[in-house]
């Protein structure tokens, strides 16, 4: 049920909802996702859902990483990019594939210690892992060309904003919970900011305060 056809399968599924991007597809294709989800959940890691990952939060579905992953890189390879929301890890653990740096920031620390654990156990080694209140962003590393937020908050961080490098590109779901979200794509100009809203969708919410 873990077998590289379910993964072949799950990618025929992306392809047909609209990725294009040959090397997201490839990463898809490779990154074993039952490692990011408990055991009692593997059968079901290579259908296209959202699933439990413990502490009231979930590993996304693969669409939407393949989605966010494929217009975050649109623009270009970033040098780096900055995760706000590690979750399950699987999301940066993609993108670390594709770009030479991953920063990613989870406010929960027993996530971010299990992530810390796949990332040891497949062998990934450019992702740093900071356990914070991920609305700060990551000031030591910015600013950055890229920025993907896998929780949503109500109004987009104004510091995450503040960390956005001019001519870089910011991916963030915005809304309540339990109503409607947007998908943003944010760019950055010398002239300011220019928001584009893409896909509805739900996340959820960004919390406020790191715990544990
Ligand atoms: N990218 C993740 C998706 C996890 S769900 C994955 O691939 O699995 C969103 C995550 O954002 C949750 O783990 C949640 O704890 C975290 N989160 C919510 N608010 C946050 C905040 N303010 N700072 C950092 N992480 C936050």
């Amino acid at each position: 049920m873990t077998s590289q056809r379910t993964r072949d399968r799950l990618v025929a599924r992306l392809r047909e909802k609209g990725i294009t991007n040959e090397q997201v597809l490839e990463v898809m294709r490779t990154m074993p996702r039952h490692l990011f989800v408990d055991e009692a959940m593997n059968s079901r890691a290579y259908e296209d859902d959202a699933l439990p990952i413990g502490h009231g939060q979930t590993i996304s579905q693969p669409f939407i990483v393949a989605r966010m992953t494929e217009i975050l890189l649109s623009r270009g390879i970033p040098d780096k990019v900055l995760e706000v929301g590690t979750g399950s890890g699987y999301q940066a653990a993609i993108l670390s594939q594709l770009v030479p740096r991953v920063y990613s920031v989870e406010r929960i620390i027993a996530l971010q210690r299990q992530a810390r654990e796949r990332y040891h156990q497949l062998h990934i080694n450019n992702i740093e892992l900071k356990h914070s209140d991920g609305s700060w962003g990551w000031p030591q590393h910015g600013p950055y060309p890229a920025i993907m937020v896998t929780a949503a908050p109500e109004q987009v961080p104004e510091s995450l904003l503040q960390q956005l490098a001019v001519g870089g590109i910011m991916i963030i779901p915005v809304g309540r919970q339990n109503s409607a979200q947007s998908l943003l794509l944010i760019t950055r100009d010398e002239d300011g900011f220019i928001e584009e809203e893409l896909d509805a969708v739900r996340f959820v919410p960004l919390l406020n305060g790191a715990i544990g």
